[in-house]
């Protein structure tokens, strides 16, 4: 079997490795699949240097209050606790990708069928925290320790991450070397959430910006019935898009309206009692 394979190469390794070695950097969402990466890695005995999150300030509660739950976890297993990374913006001082989608009354750019709000939200945070980290070069493209770090992504097995890991290809900050281990393992989305239940651990939601545009029609009933603040603001959000002019989408679904979605959805369940 490729898991048990990769965890047997894993377990010759050092714990301690040498001075001077490549470190190895975790991106840690918070939902199913880099959890159980974690789980994993920690399985194998493999040596994390590093483990970032990246705040988009746009997560549900329940994936914040996961981070306490996995940094118990982490720390109990002596590996490192969970570095919360958020992007700087001093000057248009906006705190969460919310906050500034209703400033400028625009979308999240998944909407409109662009990938910036994640680059700009979650992989600059990282990439600039990481270069803070290691010293990163500008002039010579490479790090104080050597040419590459090892970024772990917590892609799974399954053909929808096989076709995001091919998407990524040619889009990475420089200096890095990538690695995807639930692929190399050949854990699916089931499998990693046995694991995450094997070792101990409640199988956390699935980790996206509670207005995330690639939410389907049951995540935003979901939302809607247990945050309605939260669902107020993704609604608060197509009310200004609209105001300022939006046309080629018809709101955060793409094809569809959250607002008209709910409004429609909650007559009708009004029309039902
Ligand atoms: S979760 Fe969705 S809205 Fe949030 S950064 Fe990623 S693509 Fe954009």
């Amino acid at each position: 079997m490729p898991r048990l394979a990769a965890c047997a190469n894993a377990l010759l390794r050092p714990v301690d490795a040498p001075v001077g070695r490549e470190p190895v950097v975790v991106a840690y969402g918070g939902g199913v699949d880099s959890t159980a990466l974690l789980v994993g890695l920690h399985k194998c005995g493999r040596q994390v240097d590093l483990i970032l999150f990246a705040d988009t300030g746009s997560e549900k509660p329940q994936t914040y209050a996961y981070l306490d739950i996995m940094d118990g976890w982490l720390i109990q297993r002596g590996m490192p606790a969970i570095t919360r990374v958020k992007r700087n913006s001093p000057r248009a001082g906006d705190t969460s990708l919310h906050g500034e989608c209703l400033r400028k009354s625009v979308l999240p750019s998944l909407a409109y069928g662009r990938h910036s709000c994640s680059l700009k939200w979650k992989v600059d945070p990282q990439w600039a925290f990481c270069r803070r980290h290691f010293g990163w070069h500008s002039r010579r493209l490479r790090w104080a320790h050597g040419p590459t770090i090892t970024k772990m992504i917590g892609y799974n097995a399954g053909p929808k991450d096989a076709k995001r890991i091919s998407n990524a290809v040619g889009k990475r900050p420089p200096g890095h070397r990538y690695e995807y281990p639930l692929v190399e393992w050949g854990w699916d989305r089931q499998r990693c959430e046995d694991e995450i239940r094997a070792a101990g651990l409640p199988v956390p939601l699935k980790s996206a910006c509670f207005m995330c545009p690639a939410s389907k029609e049951p995540e935003v009933v979901w939302l809607q019935g247990n945050h309605p603040d939260l669902a107020a603001i993704a609604m608060e959000m197509e009310v200004r898009a609209h105001r300022r002019g939006l046309r080629t989408v018809q709101g955060l679904g793409r094809r569809w309206s959250w607002t008209k979605f709910l409004l429609e959805r909650s007559s009708q369940v009004g029309g039902r009692q």
